[in-house]
């Protein structure tokens, strides 16, 4: 039986952030059920920052995270976390109110974000059709993300403070005995007085497991297409472009578009791989916005986003039993928030409030709590 102050499912984004703050001053072990950290949801994502999309709490969480992620502590690594980049939100002539409506929302807290012409976008991006556009904002301080550097500055982190991190270790039980948790892996037992539920999509069945209330998260799926069009040569300086009523974006990195059709399936958790009918229709979407020609694939995948009702991460201890701490719902912005989140769910889980640069955002405990749900 190996002990510790904390015990963290899930050696994802969400679960290495908390575990390199709260590993500063507390005996931290991470059990990760997949040979490797980041199999999962985080090592699918498009990477990118931007201050336009999700609630005004997730907004808020992100922004915490700008300095960090564009000029992050020597300690934490020695590449770059992040390339400067833009965020273009456009629309048809029947999506203009609803491209009015989004920015309106997100100006309250970013105020640089703002409308540009038609003609300016397609300035920014040749390839986006002219008659197709009749509307566009730019997020300018959007960027554009090294997934894999700031994951793997939390886990040297958390290694750093002599914090573990258990691989190929499924948590398959979990027992309450004498204030402190007993949790079942292939690797063996631990045991801990707090449990930190950072499991991602399958965040409800550890719930389920500990005998707690479950938050309906919803893990949905989400499909990625990776592909060189035919007939135009494409620039990585272009700013990520996503339909205003997300019914695709694409994104260039390294010389390929990344695609998507902003699919949102809900699914069970699972190791989910992409549909058929998902990549057919964001090669129909892609060819009927852009003059790009996609005759065939790089590569496609899917991962999960998993939601509560209200689309914000939960961070609080379970109302219904003691020492079981939430740490889950990142949808589809784990990474962006990752610098705010991580070190909201420690400060949460050692009894303190949130961290006052976020509190400035406007954020408070209570709008992180499962017990909003
Ligand atoms: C296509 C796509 C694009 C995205 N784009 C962006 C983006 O541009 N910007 C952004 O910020 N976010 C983006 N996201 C969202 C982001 O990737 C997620 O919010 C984030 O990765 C979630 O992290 P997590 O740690 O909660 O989940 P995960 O990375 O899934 O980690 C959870 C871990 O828990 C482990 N686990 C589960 N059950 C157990 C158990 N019983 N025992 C032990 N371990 C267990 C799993 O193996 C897994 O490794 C995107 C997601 C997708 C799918």
């Amino acid at each position: 039986m190996r002990e510790c102050d904390f015990l963290i499912i899930g050696a994802g984004i969400a679960g290495t952030s908390c575990g390199n703050w709260l590993s500063r001053d507390h005996s931290v072990i991470l059990l990760e059920m997949e040979a490797h950290p980041g199999y999962h949801t985080t090592g699918r994502s498009v990477a990118v920052y931007t201050e336009a999309y999700g609630p005004r709490t997730v907004r808020a969480l992100a922004k915490s995270g700008f300095s960090f992620l564009t000029a992050p502590p020597s300690s934490f690594t020695d590449v770059a976390l992040s390339r400067p980049f833009g965020f273009l939100f456009i629309a048809r002539e029947d999506q203009l109110a609803s491209l009015d409506a989004a920015l309106g929302a997100v100006q309250e807290l970013s105020p640089d974000i703002s409308m540009i012409s038609p003609d300016e976008a397609a300035a920014k991006v040749p390839v986006l059709r002219r008659d197709y556009l009749a509307g566009a904002f730019l997020d300018p301080n959007a960027l554009s993300l090294d997934v894999n550097a700031i994951h793997q500055g939390y886990i040297r982190g958390l290694k750093s403070h002599g914090g573990e991190i258990v691989c190929n270790a499924a948590v398959s039980e979990l027992t309450r005995k004498n204030g402190k948790w007993h949790v079942t892996t292939p690797q063996g037992e631990f045991a801990a007085p707090v449990v930190i539920n950072a499991a991602g999509a399958w965040a409800d069945v550890v719930a389920e497991m500990a005998g707690t209330g479950t938050i309906g998260l919803v893990p949905k799926r989400r499909t990625v297409i990776a592909t060189i069009p035919a007939n135009v040569a494409v620039d990585d300086s272009w700013p990520l472009v996503m339909d205003t009523d997300e019914e695709f974006y694409f994104k260039v990195d390294a010389g390929t578009v990344l695609g998507s059709p902003a699919d949102e399936t809900p699914v069970p958790p699972q190791d989910v791989q992409p549909e058929e009918i998902d990549i057919a229709y964001v090669v129909d979407k892609l060819q009927t916005a852009t003059t790009m020609e996609i005759r065939r694939l790089q590569r496609s995948w899917a991962g999960l986003r998993s939601f509560v009702a209200d689309g914000v991460p939960v961070a609080g201890y379970a109302p219904d039993v003691d020492g079981f701490f939430w740490c889950a719902g990142q949808g589809g912005y784990g990474i962006e928030t990752s610098y705010g989140m991580g070190r909201c769910s420690a400060a949460l889980a050692v009894g303190d409030d949130l961290p006052a640069d976020v509190r400035a955002f406007g954020v408070a405990a209570g709008d992180l709590s499962p017990e909003r749900l």
